[in-house]
This record gives C-alpha cells, sequence and structure tokens, in this order.
C-alpha cells in the first residue's frame, strides 16, 4: 500500500500513467487527474498519457489532447502507473510500458484485483479510483483542474454519488474537491446523464427486446453487430444501459451484452446486492466489483445467457436459503 504517493515517486524524471481499455469516467478522471497532479508536482519531469480514446465529452479536461493512444514509447519510464484496471490483461497495449518500467505502481479498487507491479495500492471499500487518489494528494499541488477531473470519476463509479459503494469517505473526498472552482453539476449533466439521439434509440431498443426471466429477477439485453452499424455505434455508446435494466422492480440482476466479433461477447453485469456478479464475471475471466462486474464471454446471444444463468441461479438459490433459516 502507498502511504505517501511523492515519496514513491521520488525523483522520477519520466513518468507514465495508463488506465484500462474502453476507459470509462473513472478511469479517464483518474488518469487526467494524475497527470494534473503530477504536472504541478514535478515541474520538470516528462509526463506521458498512454489510453485508448476516450469519449470526446471528457475532452474539456486537462491533459485531454495529450492522450497518446498510438502506446509507442521507445524508452525506459522511471515510474509507470496503472489506474483503474483490475489486472495487468485490461491495460492492454500499455502491458510492456508498465512491466519495464523501473518502477510500476497500481493504484485500483476493484475487489478481484489480486495485486500486479512492483507497487499495489488496492482499496476494494473505495467507490473509485478518482477518490483514493483524491485521499493520496495533497494539497499543495492541487488546482481545479485537478479537483475537476477527481470529481468527474466519483460521480460516474457512484452513478451521481447514488451507488452503494458511495460511503463516508466518498463524501469526505467530494468535500476536499468541491471547494476548487468548477461546476460540478454542469461536469454530472454533461458527462453522465446527457445521451445523444441515437444512445437514446440504442437504450429504447434494447430496452424493447430485454428478457426478463427467473421469475423476474434477473433481465437480460443486448445489441448485435447488424444493430452497431445501423446506428453507427460503438462501445461507447452503451454507457448505461445496463443501469436502466437495473431498475427494473423486483430485478436481482441485469445483463447488457454487445456483440464484439463472431461468437463474442462483451458482457456487463449488474447485481441489486443479493449476488455477487464479481465472482459471476471472474469465473468466465473477467472481474470488477459486487455490484458490477464485466466480462468477454464466447458463443451466441442464448449460450452466454445460459452459461451466466446458471452461476446466477446458484447465488440466488443459496441466498434464499440462507433467508429461510
Ligand atoms: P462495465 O460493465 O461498466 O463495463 O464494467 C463494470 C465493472 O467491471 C468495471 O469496474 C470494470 O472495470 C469491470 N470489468 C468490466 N469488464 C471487465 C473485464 O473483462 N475484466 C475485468 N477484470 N473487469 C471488468
Ligand atoms: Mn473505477
Amino acid at each position: 500500500m502507498i502511504n505517501n504517493l511523492l515519496e514513491e515517486i521520488g525523483s522520477a524524471k519520466t513518468i507514465g500513467i495508463t488506465g484500462h481499455v474502453r476507459p470509462d469516467g473513472d478511469c479517464v478522471g483518474a488518469v487526467l487527474g494524475l497527470y494534473s497532479y503530477l504536472s504541478n508536482a514535478y515541474k520538470d519531469a516528462d509526463i506521458r498519457i498512454f489510453l485508448e480514446e476516450p469519449a470526446e465529452m471528457f475532452s474539456f479536461l486537462k491533459g485531454y489532447d495529450k492522450i497518446d493512444s498510438t502506446f509507442a514509447y521507445p524508452g525506459q519510464f522511471d515510474v509507470f502507473f496503472s489506474l483503474d484496471s483490475g489486472d495487468l490483461e485490461r491495460i492492454e497495449k500499455s502491458q510492456k510500458l508498465f512491466l519495464g518500467a523501473k518502477k510500476s505502481i497500481c493504484i485500483d479498487h476493484h475487489i478481484s484485483n489480486q495485486g500486479f507491479g512492483d507497487v499495489s495500492h488496492v482499496e476494494p471499500q473505495a467507490s473509485s479510483t478518482c477518490e483514493i487518489l483524491t485521499h493520496m494528494f495533497e494539497d499543495e499541488y492541487m488546482d481545479a483542474e485537478v479537483a475537476k477531473a477527481l470529481y468527474t470519476g466519483i460521480a460516474h463509479d457512484t452513478g451521481i454519488f447514488r451507488y452503494s459503494c458511495t460511503g463516508a469517505k466518498t463524501f469526505e473526498a467530494l468535500g476536499k474537491l468541491v471547494q476548487y472552482d468548477f461546476d460540478g453539476s454542469k461536469i454530472t449533466d454533461e458527462t453522465f446523464l446527457q445521451k445523444t439521439y441515437v444512445q437514446n434509440q440504442i437504450l429504447g431498443r434494447t430496452l424493447l427486446e430485454s428478457i426478463l426471466f427467473m421469475d423476474g429477477r434477473c433481465i437480460a439485453g443486448s445489441i448485435d453487430r447488424k444493430a452497431m452499424e445501423f446506428y453507427g455505434v460503438n462501445s461507447r455508446d452503451f454507457e448505461g444501459i445496463v443501469n436502466q435494466l437495473q431498475v427494473t422492480k423486483g430485478v436481482e440482476v441485469a445483463i447488457f451484452m454487445h456483440e464484439t466479433g463472431t461468437l463474442e461477447h462483451k458482457v456487463s453485469l449488474r447485481s441489486n446486492g443479493k449476488v455477487d456478479v464479481s465472482e459471476v464475471a471472474s469465473y468466465f475471466g473477467g472481474g470488477g466489483h459486487v455490484r458490477a462486474a464485466g466480462c468477454t464471454m464466447n458463443g451466441t446471444f442464448h449460450d452466454v445467457l445460459n452459461n451466466l444463468s446458471l452461476h446466477i441461479e446458484r447465488q440466488l438459490m443459496e441466498q434464499d436459503r440462507m433467508e429461510q433459516k
């Protein structure tokens, strides 16, 4: 675990920062927040960001235009950070840079994270990686740009401060951030709540075609390649769909999947508390949190659904038995 972030970095002259594939709000916020913070703390260091291209709506954050999505860097970094990634596989194209660095540091909050890198700081009870960073950062090098990025990440991973992962430490972190001059509600409106017309269309279509099963305790929706091509959408446009499925009354587990290749699906799982979906996702090679997890699975939509259902049903039955006792 890290006690003092700046001591951990020492006198590094080259610092690299990365996050997981298909970067979400917490990942982008953490990467750009750390970038801004370290730019203030290490004026002479060469600080680089390596990340798959994030959604354009995050372009208001400082450092967005510095993101390198080519992952090409000939040298060795003194320090290299992996943020918000539960395992080494999820930083994909940055793996080489991370492993080749003089010191590699992992900061994350996924319960499925078993720790990787020379220094690993994992707090599974934290709402977000941005919450962890907020507590690590010293006031001296904070500014509104850092605060904006961290606020964005916390807002996204907590569903605007609502999900059960939102705790006292989350609000403490937010208290620290809102002292800086920025418009928090503009951030949540424009990066979380607002949807494009096609995003809403695809949401509507998924809900319309969703399947409710297991006596109404499980709901599943999907988007195939044909629909993706028809609407001209990609995986970034699906954010929030699984959460809308999840709020269906009576539902314990929501499943959303989209086709990523021939007989290959990217799966998003959400639980309302009775089922540990991180366990389900981990079984299929993915991971995440107790109430939000994901994995990639092979087979048709129905194959994937059947395989997931077995695990979900087993956990639900176990829960029912425990509750009856
Ligand atoms: P989402 O459904 O929003 O893509 O992901 C939910 C959570 O599960 C996120 O915290 C994400 O990092 C994690 N997650 C999603 N897909 C995978 C995966 O394939 N592997 C691992 N280890 N974690 C995943
Ligand atoms: Mn996160």
